[in-house]
């Protein structure tokens, strides 16, 4: 998806993203398109409460933001009681090391298949400082690629270290699906 700042809709009322993350353990799986994190927590987006199931990381990010990529992004995937799915999009920039992916990114398992148990911080830990977004309707974009899914992607990138970045591009240099037409979908902006 590309975000085209200059034609997204400002909402009159945003929802607001409220996370509320602690510290976890989590599984980190190889699934031989990326580096997949099951594991646990808790959003609520306005009122409604979902479930983070895993996160996943692209490279470079799935989304652009007026026609530019950022190095890479995690998708945060989440459900709430309905069996609804939001995502959370964070982009990582080039920069500092991320002392949230040093907490487990010397242990990713290099084969299919593979996996590892790790302690987790709070991934509030990984958010920017604004968690002012992009929203969209979509589908997700890793199998089973399930329509109906609306995501966040947040404007404030993170930082990346080029070691980290290197870490995981040694595993998948490119992961991320082409960019999909916008078609009739219309972009809001949360300010
Ligand atoms: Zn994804």
């Amino acid at each position: 998806m590309n975000i085209v700042s200059k034609s997204t809709v400002k909402k009159t009322t945003a929802t607001a993203l409220q996370p509320d993350y602690v510290a976890t353990t989590g599984t980190v799986v190889n699934t031989g398109t990326t580096i997949q994190v099951n594991t646990s927590g808790n959003l609520k987006i306005g009122t409604t409460p979902y479930k983070l199931l895993q996160y996943h990381f692209h490279t470079p990010s799935e989304e652009a933001i007026n026609g530019v990529h950022y190095d890479a992004n995690v998708h945060l995937v989440h459900q709430d009681a309905k069996g609804r799915l939001a995502v959370i999009g964070v982009n990582f920039k080039k920069g500092a090391a991320n002392p949230y992916l040093a907490s487990f990114w010397n242990k990713l398992p290099a084969k299919k298949g593979a996996s590892i148990g790790v302690n987790l911080p709070s991934l509030k830990e990984l958010l920017p400082a604004s968690l002012e977004y992009y929203s969209y309707a979509g589908s997700l974009t890793t199998p089973p690629c399930t329509e109906g899914v609306r995501f966040y992607i947040l404007k404030q990138p993170v930082s990346i270290s080029a070691e980290q970045l290197a870490t995981f591009q040694k595993l998948f240099p490119m992961n991320a699906r082409p960019l999909q037409p916008l078609n009739e979908r219309v972009i809001k902006s949360s300010n």
